[in-house]
């Protein structure tokens, strides 16, 4: 089911375009089940702008995400920070690992 979920929305989106942008992808894997796991985070709703002083020095935005995959309860918790440009400064995870 999720694999025809995922074709059936690339038909449609067909190539990274420009909207694509707006989001942030990230590959985590389950630290319970191993299942891997795609998240897409929204520079508009998920990410938060850092005021100077608050977070890491450097660091303009902020992502803090819950996850939860389909093969067991496990919740996963990231917390990414990202300088001016949306390049990560640093990431956590806490309840599986990055897939890079
Ligand atoms: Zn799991």
């Amino acid at each position: 089911m999720a694999g025809f979920l995922k074709s059936f929305k690339n038909f449609f989106t067909g190539p990274v375009g420009d909207s694509s942008s707006k989001f942030i992808n990230f590959k985590v894997k389950c630290g319970r089940c191993g299942e891997e796991i795609e998240v897409k985070a929204s520079k508009t709703s998920d990410i938060s702008r850092l005021y100077e002083g608050e977070g890491q020095s450097g660091a303009e935005y902020f992502l803090r995400k819950e996850i939860l995959g389909e093969k067991c309860n496990n919740l996963i918790y990231i917390d990414v920070y990202f300088g001016s440009g949306f390049n990560i400064l640093s990431k956590e995870i806490t309840g599986g690992e990055f897939v890079e």
